[in-house]
């Protein structure tokens, strides 16, 4: 693979130290840290390392910047993430390749969250001055009732690794609409994304302090002090269930506010009127956007029996002509997962299925050379009781399962602990709304291969997650309702 001159530049300007109270720095004790190219398996470079005191000094100054931070005017908040927007825009191509390098996706895909990411900059610019609240006279007409609503404070924001930019544009954007300070702990195996985008906020006018950032290969140890640390208020999260679920567990002691976006296991539904070709190409997106890397990836396909071999053969046919390589190659569409761990996983998962009866229609194998690669595998007739069926498989990996009635499918598409998103191709406008209200997933796509988008609130149900990201639901996950109860204005006692 060759790395273009822009790509070196765009390592080169990076300043990979953390960034607190304004200003960046080594980690305490010096220590740095590894990022790697998934492409190949080389360094890409050395980060600070951020260690439990580093991330008390963060937390210092996010506390230290909140009283002011939150009496500035939403119309500067806004300001701010609208100068950030037209930044991140008028940078996207280094964004991009920094995106490719350090995660691996092709770059066309990392241009197009480069234009997600930056949405939510603009979208919560937006929201920034449409933070409301309420007057009114109690139902007894002794007291008023004014509801106001004011920023949750210092929050504490953990990324994953799969999308680098617009998981933490989802998570600062509407912090600062609201006015929150923050610290960051983005995921270890793609800090420098963030990196990138804490320069162009803090260029864009943040004050000091507002946004502090701490890359760490001691995730647990770092984050641990912050979230027992009484003056933090909120804890936002995207990552895996199970993390997810260990956090929640220490966030009891202090009763903080949390969001989760957890992971998911989406089921995709093809109904006996749907339009093949357009949900084969609704599954390509589903299932392959970020080489299956996402909780949104479609998990599960339950295809009508009567579709299911037309279906298949279509799908296996465009999975098995899609060009593997490395993401920085513009011929690339699907690039290698994330490291060695993650796709032995994959391929144990497709192994395990093909054990249980599973026919391989393309794909099931390692790619061989340097980098993570694994080919784009389509499996047919897979046990209901396979793993695969159970777990996110989080690789190019699209297992069918069959169904002859609405009622099995929407049974079948509910028999998971998860239940972030699902999708379904049918043209039956009654079966549609009955989907709408049986499938348990906090987001549904009909007759579409993608549902995130910034206007819209973006999380799950059950076990995917609490909470929302993204829509006019995003900001409120920052902002804290309060009211106060006036005395009646015409009775004496409420002369104030
Ligand atoms: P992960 O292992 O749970 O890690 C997520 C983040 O949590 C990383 O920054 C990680 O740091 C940190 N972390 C790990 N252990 C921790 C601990 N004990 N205490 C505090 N922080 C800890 O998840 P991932 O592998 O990065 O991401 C993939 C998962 O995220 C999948 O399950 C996917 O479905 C989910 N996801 C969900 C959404 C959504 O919106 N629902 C979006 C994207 C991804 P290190 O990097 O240092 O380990």
């Amino acid at each position: 693979m060759t790395i273009t001159a822009t790509a070196d530049a765009v390592v080169d300007t990076l300043e990979p130290r953390l960034f607190i109270d304004g200003r960046w720095r080594d980690a305490e004790n010096n220590k740095l840290f590894h990022v790697h190219n998934p492409a190949d398996g080389s360094v890409l470079m050395q980060v600070a390392d951020a260690t439990p005191g580093d991330g008390r000094d963060a937390l210092d100054s996010a506390a230290a910047a909140q009283n002011e931070w939150a009496r500035t005017s939403p119309r500067m908040r806004s300001a701010i993430l609208y100068s950030a927007f037209d930044a991140v825009v008028a940078r996207a191509e280094e964004f991009a390749t920094l995106i490719t390098l350090e995660m691996g996706k092709p770059l066309a895909e990392s241009r197009a969250e480069v234009a997600y990411g930056a949405e939510f900059l603009r979208w919560f610019a937006e929201e920034a001055v449409r933070i409301g609240g309420r007057y009114a006279t109690a139902p007894d007409g002794r007291t008023r009732l004014l509801v106001h609503k004011r920023p949750v404070g210092p929050s504490l924001l953990i990324t994953p690794w799969n999308f680098p930019l617009a998981m933490a544009t989802r998570k600062i954007a509407p912090a600062i609409a609201a006015g929150c300070t923050m610290v960051l702990k983005p995921a270890a195996l793609t800090p420098l994304t963030s990196l990138l985008l804490t320069s162009v906020i803090s260029e864009a006018g943040l004050p000091a302090g507002v946004l502090n950032v701490i890359p760490t290969s001691s995730a647990g140890a770092v984050t641990s002090g912050i979230v027992t640390d009484p003056r933090l208020r909120k804890l936002s999260f995207t990552g895996s269930t199970e993390v997810g679920r260990r956090l929640l567990a220490d966030s009891a002691a202090q009763v903080l506010r949390t969001s989760m976006e957890l992971g998911g296991n989406a089921p995709f539904l093809i109904f006996e009127d749907a339009d093949v070709d357009a949900a084969v190409e609704g599954a390509l997106l589903a299932k392959l956007r970020n080489m299956g890397e996402a909780c949104t990836a479609a998990n599960r396909f339950l295809v009508h029996d009567s579709v299911a071999d037309e279906f298949t053969d279509k799908l296996a046919r465009k999975m098995a002509a899609l060009n593997v390589g490395p993401g920085i190659d513009s011929a690339t569409q699907i690039g290698p997962l994330i490291d060695e761990d993650s796709r032995s996983k994959v391929h144990e998962l497709v192994e395990d299925a093909i054990r249980e009866g599973a026919v391989i229609r393309t794909g099931g194998a390692i790619v061989d050379g340097p980098g993570y690669f694994y080919k784009p595998t389509v499996l047919a007739d897979v046990d209901p009781a396979s793993r695969l069926l159970r777990e996110e498989i989080f690789g190019p990996v699209a297992p069918i399962v069959r169904f002859s009635t609405e009622a099995q499918a929407v049974t079948a598409a509910n028999d998971t602990e998860y239940g972030l998103v699902a999708y379904a191709y049918t043209r039956d406008a009654a079966r549609t709304l009955r989907l709408l209200e049986t499938v348990e997933s906090g987001m549904i796509g009909i007759n579409v291969g993608v549902v995130s988008n910034p206007a819209a609130p973006f999380g799950g149900v059950k076990q995917s997650g609490l909470g929302r990201e993204g829509g006019a639901e995003g900001i409120d996950e920052y902002l804290e309702t309060r009211y106060a109860g006036i005395a009646d204005p015409y009775e004496p006692s409420g002369r104030l």
